[in-house]
């Protein structure tokens, strides 16, 4: 099929991709000029593992290609994704208005030919509605700039076509929200729990349908011989709210195994053990029971806050979510509590982090816990370095003042006077934490995830602090 996803991040490029290697036809629109160059060369602007393997040969065989032209996008595809960003306002409200630009330029160009346009971004509830109105608004803006002799005097609103009415304006809007995670984005991709579309028409059902078949059937799958990917089919606003449901209820359990942390280092219990315990309840589940340093990350905290918002819009006060909110912002400053239990004074003091993105393997930044973290002990005095697998590498640094990004491990251990485990990415648990120890001023290792082995921290020389241990 022909496809065309437009906004290339750590989604569209990602979408686009996969579905170029299962067959499809895609072209990739992007407005970044610079990130379009980039992947035209067939180097991706992300770090995501397996990615650029699976877009070079994409790119080989012809299937994918990138481009700043929307026009030529919206003519190629049968099927079109809005992918593009949509960030927290700092009222907690999402951001829609790459959304809505991106809808209103489809509509500026729709030709001839049924075409179902996809809402992959995660969207207010409400918004396939609206994504269906701009497109036609985006419709009769062009017919108005057309016909502007005729029509002098007509606002923009009078020219509006009903959808369906001509073969130009034969389209669908569906919901079809994305539940892959940074890190791990294309195994999620072709590995999927389920597949949600919400929508009223079955045409547009049908496409999405055979578009997701490869995927669906795990042709591309680790495990083929699993049943297909189940396909769960709903209103649009149904669908929309999965996805606002699904981060919610997941940054609340790691809120409650956070507050259940803060118990245990109260009463002297070990909340690594608890979860163990309660995780093996098949009801519970033991996934996302990892206290830590609280969540972060460019989904759940907007997606959380924008769920509130759409709340309180209706004069409902979320206080569930309200409350897992505040236990994860008061957790963001548990690590500075611990450190200020051990150093004391932290002004004059230096601490290493180990990790700065929101979680491994990603390049990712936005909304991560360093950030806060960094601002923190920066407020309190404290000179603040880092080490990180890739933005070490990479440099990129986007978001990061007031910290000292280092080289190595080893460097980052030289002269401090704590380190914190920030980031568990796989490659510290081997790190030569003896040698680490040495170049230390003082070797104390707050284990913000409860990812090291505390007994092997402790012979290196370390005075070892986790998380409600
Ligand atoms: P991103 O910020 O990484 O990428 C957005 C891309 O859209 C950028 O490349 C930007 O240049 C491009 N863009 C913006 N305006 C454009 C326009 N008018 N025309 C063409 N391109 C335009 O965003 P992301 O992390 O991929 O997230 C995209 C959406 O998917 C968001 O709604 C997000 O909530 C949702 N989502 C993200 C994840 C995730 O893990 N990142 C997971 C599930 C859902």
């Amino acid at each position: 099929m022909r496809v065309c996803v437009i906004g290339t991040g750590y989604v569209g490029l990602v979408t686009g991709a996969c579905l170029a290697h299962v067959g499809h036809q895609v072209i990739c629109v992007d407005n970044n000029e610079a990130k379009v160059k980039l992947m035209q060369s067939g180097q991706s602007p992300i770090f995501e593992p397996g990615l650029s393997e699976i877009m070079q040969g994409s790119i080989q065989s012809q299937r994918l290609t990138f481009t700043t032209d929307l026009a030529a996008g919206v003519e190629h595809g049968q099927v079109l994704f809005i992918a593009v960003g949509t960030p927290a306002l700092p009222t907690g409200e999402s951001d829609t208005r790459y959304v809505e630009a991106v809808a209103r330029g489809i509509g500026s160009h729709l030709n001839g030919g049924y075409k179902v346009i996809v809402n992959k971004s995660t969207v207010p509830i409400g918004s396939g509605d609206w994504v269906r109105m701009l497109v036609l608004d985006g419709v009769a803006e062009r017919k108005g700039a057309v016909a502007e002799p005729v029509l002098a005097g007509m606002g923009v609103q009078d020219s509006v076509i009903p959808a369906t009415v001509s073969e130009d304006y034969d389209f669908d809007v569906v919901s079809n929200p994305e539940f892959l995670r940074e890190g791990s984005a294309v195994h999620d991709t072709f590995n999927p729990d389920r597949i949600v579309l919400g929508g009223n028409s079955s045409r547009a059902a049908a496409l999405m349908q055979e578009l997701y078949t490869p995927i669906i059937e795990r042709q591309f799958a680790e495990d083929k011989t699993q049943p297909p990917v189940p396909m769960v089919v709903t209103d649009l606003s149904s669908a929309e709210m999965i996805k606002y449901a699904a981060n919610a209820f997941l940054a609340t359990k790691i809120s409650f195994i956070n507050e259940v942390a803060n118990i245990c280092d109260r009463v002297g219990a070990d909340v690594t053990q608890v979860a163990k315990g309660i995780g093996l309840d098949s009801r519970i589940g033991s996934k996302f029971l990892q206290a830590g340093l609280g969540w972060g990350g460019s989904c759940f905290p907007k997606d959380v806050s924008a769920l509130i918002h759409t709340a309180d819009d209706y004069g409902f006060e979320t206080q569930l979510l309200k409350a897992a909110v505040s236990v994860n912002q008061r957790q963001k400053l548990i690590v500075v509590e611990k450190l200020q239990q051990v150093l004391k004074i932290l002004k004059g003091k230096t601490i290493g982090l180990l990790g700065l993105t929101f979680k491994p393997d990603t390049d990712d930044l936005r909304d991560a816990p360093s950030l806060s973290l960094i601002e923190n002990l920066t407020r309190l005095g404290a000179k603040v370095k880092a080490y990180d697998p890739i933005i070490s590498q990479t440099g990129m640094r986007h978001g990061l003042s007031d910290v000292i990004v280092e080289t190595d491990a080893e460097r980052l251990a030289d002269s401090c006077d704590a380190l914190v485990l920030v980031t568990e990415w796989q490659q510290f648990q081997t790190l030569d934490y003896i040698k680490m120890a040495q170049l230390m001023h003082s070797p104390i290792m707050i284990d913000g995830r409860n990812f090291l082995n505390q007994a092997v921290i402790e012979e290196a020389g370390f005075r070892y602090v986790g998380i409600g241990r």
